[in-house]
């Protein structure tokens, strides 16, 4: 049996999620836009109970929350609608600032706004894959429109210090957007204790369906909207909302919460045993710092032994990814940021336990860990 340790790129949905979206496909599904009957209005009425949730795990106002289509969208339109935005009412400051270890979903929206105008920092990151506060206080100026750091990485785990982010933000005058997608149902997070301006969350990261998220938004930052067709989530996200979608992101986002400290404090430790496990097999190192990580992510180069080998053995037993799912063939640009090199990338297990993962899990992944490194390890 697979045991599915890569819940870092998508978790199952929560059984009770499934059971709140149902009524919503085929017997409620009338357009929360068609104002005129009950049944539109209903739905209506249920996309604002999940905005009311959504908001709620953020300790935001429901006003906050902008429904997308997941994630990467909502970094879209933060990143993009708060550049337009300062280029519509002639801003002057232009500057962007993010770290080498960003998603994807944030590092190609900004590079596409550097071509555009708007000149964009790539900050290094320190061994650990944290960063260097003065690092960013010296790249921070009177030009910086907006920062972009992700509350905890997807492939290492590490959770950088976004209240001492937020707090160099406000100080500077600049905007502090957070890619919490891996964070959001998992650590708590409170967005204006934080100093954060805008965060973006994702559905299927949370034991929530694929295919929705959310932006959230503080009062007062001006957003261009980059979807234009209908007046849905004022005038800020256009088209049809998916009620089933959201009604789940409702519900996911609230159950998640419900049980993360609990659910983090019992995966550290399985987590911890994982690690300890790995580290009497010799020639493991860790990817990202000791501590200050998810307590269900653990991520190791293996020395001396070829990547490409070791996940084939390694994939009828354990679903789990080398660097990052979203890279497929060139090496991790996150593991690269830490001083890895390409084989060391290459010879990289990310691990991500979830809600579902048991102890007996754990000892079948050290087992096919060692099985497979006794096999690469054998003398030709
Ligand atoms: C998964 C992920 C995304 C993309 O989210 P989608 O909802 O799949 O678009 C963005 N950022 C991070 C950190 C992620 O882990």
């Amino acid at each position: 049996m697979l045991a599915y340790l890569d819940h870092h790129a998508t978790t199952p949905c929560d059984p009770r999620v499934l059971t709140a979206m149902e009524p919503w496909w085929c017997r409620q599904f009338a357009n929360p836009a068609s104002r005129l009957y009950r049944p539109a209005l209903e739905a209506a009425a249920a996309v604002e109970i999940a905005r009311g949730q959504v908001a709620a795990a953020l300790a935001m106002p429901a006003e906050a929350v902008i429904f997308t289509s997941g994630a990467t969208e909502a970094n879209n339109l933060a990143l993009k609608g708060v550049a337009e935005a300062a280029l519509e009412r002639g801003e002057p400051r232009r500057g962007l600032i993010t770290l080498a270890t960003e998603h994807r979903a944030v590092l190609d929206p900004l590079a596409w706004l550097s071509r555009h105008g708007f000149p964009l920092t790539v900050l290094p990151v320190r061994p650990d894959g944290l960063l260097d506060l003065q690092r960013l206080a010296d790249a921070l100026s009177p030009d910086t429109l907006l920062v972009s750091v992700m509350a905890a990485n997807n492939e290492i785990g590490v959770l950088q210090d976004l209240a001492a982010i937020g707090a160099l933000c406000r100080q500077h005058g600049a905007l502090f957007h957070c890619d919490a997608a891996q964070a959001v149902g998992h650590i708590p997070l409170a967005m204006t204790t934080l100093g954060i301006d805008l965060l973006s969350l994702s559905g299927h990261k949370l034991y929530g369906p694929k295919g929705c998220g959310a932006l959230l938004r503080r009062d007062g930052i001006a957003l261009a909207p980059q979807q234009h067709g209908g007046s849905q989530e004022g005038g800020l996200r256009a088209g049809t909302l998916a009620v089933p979608l959201l009604v789940g992101l409702g519900a996911a986002v609230e159950l998640a919460m419900a049980d993360q400290v609990e659910r983090s404090a019992r995966l550290t430790g399985l987590r911890d045993q994982l690690w300890e496990g790995l580290e009497r097999l010799g020639g493991v190192q860790l990817n990202g710092p000791q501590r200050q990580r998810l307590g269900h992510n653990l991520n190791i180069s293996i020395a001396g032994v070829d990547g490409q080998r070791l996940h084939r053995l390694l994939r009828s037993t354990l679903a789990v990814s080398s660097g990052s799912a979203c890279s497929q063939g060139s090496p991790s640009h996150v593991l690269a940021a830490l001083g890895r090199s390409r084989l060391q990338a290459a010879a990289s297990i990310r691990f991500g336990l979830g809600r579902d993962t048991s102890a007996a899990e754990i000892d079948r992944a050290l087992a096919a860990v060692a099985a497979a490194l006794a096999e690469l390890r054998q003398p030709l």
